[in-house]
Order: C-alpha cells, then structure tokens, then sequence
C-alpha cells in the first residue's frame, strides 16, 4: 500500500489508517477478542497506521493485535483532558494499555474547541510538549471540525500534526466551510505539518456513496493518510484492496446489520444538558416542553460521544 510520510514529523504511514472508534463501546461495543482480531486482520495486511484515543476505550485489542502479529504500528491517540495534569495522566494510560515506550503521536482531542483552543488548553499542550522532549512522544497535534483551528494550526510550531474532519458533503465541519477546511489542509500541508482526515463517511452517513468520498478524499491536496473505521474482517478487506487500487464493487461495505442510530431515552433523559455540550456536531436539541434532549439525525454523525456524556445512560446506538 501507498506510504507517505507525515509532514516534517518524519513518521511514514499508509494511505489507509485503521480507525479504531467504530468497534469500541462508544458504538459498535465488540469484545475485546473480537476487535483484536479485526486489528490484528488490518495490521497483516498491511496497514501501518492506527488512530484511536482515550475516549475509545480501544487500547486493550490494539496492544493484544500487536502481540499476536508482531507489528508495531504507528499509532495515534488523543485525549479531551482540558489541563495539564489530566493530559499526563492520558498519555501514561496510554503508554501503560498500549504496553510501549514511546507514542508515536498524541493530540489534543479538540473536535469542537474553538479558535481559544490553544490558550484554553495550554497546559494540557504543554505537556504533550513536555514528553515530546522527553522522548515519550514523537509528534503533537490536534484533532479539530473547526476550520478556524485547523488553519492557526498551521502557523504554529509547537503543532506537528492535524486531523481534521473533512468529507464530500462538509458534514460536521464548524465555523467554515468545506472550502474553507481543504484550503487548511492545504495550507497546513506546506507548513510541513503531517495531515491526516477523518469523517470522510460522515461517521458512516455516505456509506451508500463509499467510492465517491473516498475518492473525493484522495484527490484532497495535502493529505497523508484517511482514517476509516472498521469493524469486520470484510470491511478490512474491503478497504485494503480499495486503496490498493484493487477491488470488488460487488463488495462495497454497506450498514446492513449494523444500526448507526443513536436515540435519547425520555423516560431515562434528566434533561441535564451535559450531552448537548459533548456533542461534537451540534446535533442535539433542548426540547423545551419535555425538559429532555433530542438528537437531530440529520446532523448526527454517530460518533457515540454523547453516550459516555450521559450520567443517566439515557442515550443508546438503537
Ligand atoms: S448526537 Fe452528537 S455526540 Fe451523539 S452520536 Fe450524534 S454526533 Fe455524536
Ligand atoms: S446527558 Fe443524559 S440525562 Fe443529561 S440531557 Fe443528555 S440524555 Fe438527558
């Protein structure tokens, strides 16, 4: 498969990055022996890249994937910590799980922060960078929906890579516009900085159209790498082959059997409003006259942040 390398960074990954969020509890919630398999599937044949993060609860089956296939790969993880002390507690959850000595890469999870991110978050920044020069930590960056952050990313030298959501529709992407985010892409990408995507689905909405936004994602200038989740052997397969130029339309993954849609449960909802704010897209409403939350499924991109949001466990994938 395609390798390029990220940015300035030095760190080479393949085209295709195995996206670990899909098959964690925060949606598909497959057992631990069951996405090891699948990582372990990704990792033989032939990709090199995985993106995960401490919100995933996914570290367990990609250090079990590891062992069983004896591939290192590069990984990526993030964390939503806001301060110093909670980021250093994320990177060594990480490194312990993970059973390494070193991450390859480590970001801000920062989906919907604003252009304050950067100060807001100073101190949990500082020490990524602070590990960074350590050894601890091979590359910083941040992981962002909003174009405005993806374009100050550029211009700063403490940041070596971005993951900005991008796909054919613009869905999901905050303060901007699709144009706006490939122009920030682009411009990171001359900055030197090591530029991977997500959401190229839409978090699984443009499944129906897989081939015209993963085409539509490799023809973005300044990319290195496209995370996809996945969640079977077959979508493995699927993809590999895909972005080795070398597939099956007759194959083309579809969401049959596996349920996308997340649902606020009334009688459960406290309507507490802690969802709203963890929802990365603006998807989900105050319903006034019931004092509940509501998801707009037209916005939703089944990301699953608002489940693990909800102290009354009133949001489920239905
Ligand atoms: S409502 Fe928001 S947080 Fe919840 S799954 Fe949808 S996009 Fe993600
Ligand atoms: S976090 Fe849970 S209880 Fe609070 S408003 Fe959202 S669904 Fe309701």
């Amino acid at each position: 498969m395609k390798k390029n390398i990220l940015g300035s960074t030095g760190i080479e990954v393949t085209e295709l990055c195995f996206g670990a969020l899909p098959m964690g509890p925060r949606q598909k919630n497959m057992s631990v022996e069951d996405c090891t398999a699948v990582v372990a599937a990704a990792l033989e044949k032939g990709i090199n890249f995985v993106d995960t993060a401490q919100m995933y609860e996914t570290y367990a089956p990609i250090r079990e994937a590891m062992k069983i296939t004896g591939i290192r790969p590069v990984i990526a993880s993030k964390s939503a910590a806001p301060d110093y002390n909670g980021m250093e507690s994320a990177v060594n959850e990480a490194l312990k799980q993970l059973d390494i000595d070193c991450m390859d890469i480590f970001l801000l999870h920062s989906a919907r922060a604003g252009e304050k991110v950067f100060e807001e978050r100073a101190g949990a920044l500082q020490c990524l960078k602070d590990y960074k020069t350590r050894g601890l930590i091979k590359a910083v960056g941040i992981s962002t929906h909003d174009t405005r952050v993806a374009m100050l990313a550029a211009g700063r030298q403490d940041i070596d890579i971005v993951f900005p959501i991008v796909n054919k529709s613009g869905a999901g992407i905050l303060n901007g516009t699709l144009k706006d985010m490939l122009e920030a892409i682009r411009v990171n990408h001359a900055a030197g900085k090591g530029v991977y995507l997500m959401k190229v689905l839409a978090g699984g909405n443009l499944i129906d159209s897989y081939c015209e936004c993963i085409d539509f994602a490799r023809n973005i200038e300044g990319y290195h790498s496209i995370a996809i989740g996945m969640v079977s052997l077959q979508e493995v397969d699927f993809n590999v082959a895909y972005f080795n130029n070398n597939y099956d339309p007759k194959k083309t993954p579809t969401l049959k059997g596996y349920s996308k849609r997340f649902q606020v449960f009334e009688k459960l909802c406290k309507g507490c409003g802690h969802c709203i704010e963890a929802c990365p897209n603006y998807a989900i409403d105050f319903d006034e006259d019931n004092k509940r939350a509501v998801i707009n499924e037209s916005r939703c991109l089944t990301c699953g942040y608002c489940t693990s949001a909800c102290p009354e466990f009133a949001i489920r994938a239905i």
